[in-house]
This record gives C-alpha cells, structure tokens and sequence, in this order.
C-alpha cells in the first residue's frame, strides 16, 4: 500500500466514523481506529459509548468545516487537529540479522482521536487533494460525507455517495419538477387540456375499435360508409 492509499483508508476511517448518526458500541469504533497499547477506556459499554460519541461528534465537526472550505478550517481547527495529533506516538520496533545489521520500524500508534485527528489533518493539508475531494452526499436524506474523486475513464466528480443515492435523489428531483410545473395556474390549465384531450382519444380510440368490431362483421365491400 502506498502512501496515497494509506492516506486514503485514514481519512475514508474518519469519514465512516463522523457518518455514524450515533456510537452505540465502543467496539465498532475500536474496529475503526484501533486500541493503543493502554488506550481502552476504562468506562465499558454505554458509558464507552456515550464518551465516544463525544468524540464523534468532534470529528464531524471538524469534517464538516474541512467540507465547507478547508483552507478556513485549518485556520479556525488547525490548533484542535494538532493536539490531537500530539496523542499519536510512534512505537518502533528494531531487529538485528545474522549479519548485525539493525533495523528500526517506525509505526504510528493507533487510537480514537489520533486516528481521527490525522485525517482531518490531511483534509487540511494544502499540498493534498483529500480537502478538495471532500464532499457530502447531495441527497438530502443522507448527507454523508465521503470523498468523491472522478473515475480513471473520466467524467465528473460524483456528487452522491452512493448510485443508489444518485438514482433516488433523480426520481425526487422528477416529482419535484412536475409538482412546481403544476402549481403554476396556466399550466394547471394545460394539464387539465391535456388530460381532457388524452380523456377524449382514448374514448375515440374505444368508439374506433368497437366501429371496426363492427366493420368486420359485415359482409365484404361494405366497409366505406
Ligand atoms: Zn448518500
């Protein structure tokens, strides 16, 4: 995994964490983030929840201001981001081979909010294109946050998190466009025209058909009135 795709996952862990619309395990988030070494709350179930719900909210929070305009949130969050970033610590791990050789492997600790606050971070960081992809669902029930970068064989950004969402946020949008075309009185009229107009050829349809019904049962050569 490269750089970019590590990035990726950490933010995209985030994102998954601030559009919980609740914490209801503690778990689930460890899941998310990981447990430092002495990092599990002490408090456990719904008292771990309601702490790491907290903590939920402080993360969409800073989420949702990066969405808005990152270079403004860094100015206004980017002390909270560094502090959280101070929780993070870097444990290594050294191995020597036969040959005496010693090798140093650095990794960053996990936990909640170092987790949350290093992607958040990368939202704000200038140099990288996680800010800009930033987006939230445009279905107005949904309203998740999630990164919409453009497919290799092009096209636009997405502006839905999911097709599903792109598909029923279309179909609302089609409702929606022929109830204004309605409330408008004169179209009113032209509906009722049509509907009146509609109304009649299909009675004239019907009248045709049972004309024909009718034809056919005479004899040939009769047909032309
Ligand atoms: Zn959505």
């Amino acid at each position: 995994m490269n750089a970019n795709e590590s990035e990726k996952v950490a933010v995209n862990r985030a994102l998954t964490f601030a559009n919980l619309r609740k914490v209801s395990s503690a778990d689930a988030v460890y899941r998310l983030f990981g447990v430092p070494p002495g990092g599990q709350l002490r408090e456990i179930g719904g008292a771990a929840a309601a702490i790491l719900e907290h903590d939920r909210t402080a993360c969409a929070a800073l989420v949702a201001q990066a969405e808005v305009d990152p270079r403004r949130a860094r100015a206004r969050d980017g002390a909270t981001v560094r502090t959280l970033l101070a929780k993070s610590r870097l444990a290594g791990t050294a191995t020597m081979d036969a040959h005496g050789r010693v090798t140093l492997t650095l990794a960053a600790q996990t936990g909640v909010e170092a987790g949350y606050g290093f992607a958040v971070a990368l939202l704000h960081d200038p140099s990288r294109a996680w800010g800009k992809a930033l987006r939230r669902c445009a279905h107005e029930p949904c309203r998740k946050f999630f990164l919409s970068i453009a497919s290799r064989e092009g096209g636009p950004a997405p502006t839905y998190c999911t097709r599903v969402h792109q598909e029923a946020s279309d179909k609302l949008a089609a409702v929606e466009r022929s109830r204004a075309w309605r409330a408008i009185p004169s179209n009113r009229e032209k509906a009722h025209a049509g509907d009146a107009r509609r109304k009649k050829a299909r009675r004239l349809a019907a009248k045709v058909s049972t004309a024909t019904g009718t034809v056919s049962r005479q004899p040939r050569g009769d047909t032309t009135k």
